[in-house]
Parts: C-alpha cells; sequence; structure tokens
C-alpha cells in the first residue's frame, strides 16, 4: 500500500496537485535534511510527540527541544550578561 499523500515529503496544493518536497527542517535544531518522497519520518529521525515536529536523527531521543525554545534562552542569556555588566 502507498503512503499516505499527506505523508512527510509531500506538500498538496490547492488544486489536489502533489508536490514532492526534498527537504524537511528539523524542528528542534533547524537543520536542513534531504529527504526521499513518502518516506516515513522514522527513517530521518523521528517525530516529536510533544510539539509535533518532525526530528533528525541527532535531536530525536534527547527529550524536546524546540527552536524557539533555545532562541529564548539564547535571549535570556543575552539579557542577564547585559544586566551583569552593567551595559545598558
Ligand atoms: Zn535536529
Ligand atoms: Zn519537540
Amino acid at each position: 500500500m502507498r503512503k499516505a499523500l499527506t505523508g512527510l515529503g509531500t506538500l498538496i496544493g490547492p488544486y489536489g496537485e502533489v508536490t514532492e518536497m526534498s527537504t524537511f527542517t528539523c524542528g528542534h535544531c533547524q537543520s536542513i535534511r534531504r529527504v526521499k518522497p513518502f518516506c516515513d519520518p522514522a527513517d530521518l529521525g523521528g517525530l516529536c510527540k510533544i510539539c509535533m515536529t518532525v526530528v533528525c536523527e541527532c535531536c530525536v531521543g534527547l527529550g524536546c527541544d524546540p527552536f524557539e525554545k533555545k532562541l529564548e534562552r539564547e535571549e535570556a542569556r543575552f539579557h542577564a550578561r547585559r544586566w551583569i555588566e552593567g551595559v545598558t
């Protein structure tokens, strides 16, 4: 049986046309990976059940760590350093 058309590696257009995507972006580290059309998310890494994004093999199993959260952390550290150094 053919995998669902809405699977990873495909994009359904407004007229029902199927576009094959050759890349996906990891939801955790934002690295761009090449994929085969209709491949299973598990072949690349896996699906994070917490933020429901597909993650690469480097991030799978490390727990949920979405990129946005990482940015927030970076920002918090940046502000903390400014405050400590007394830079305004
Ligand atoms: Zn990743
Ligand atoms: Zn996640």
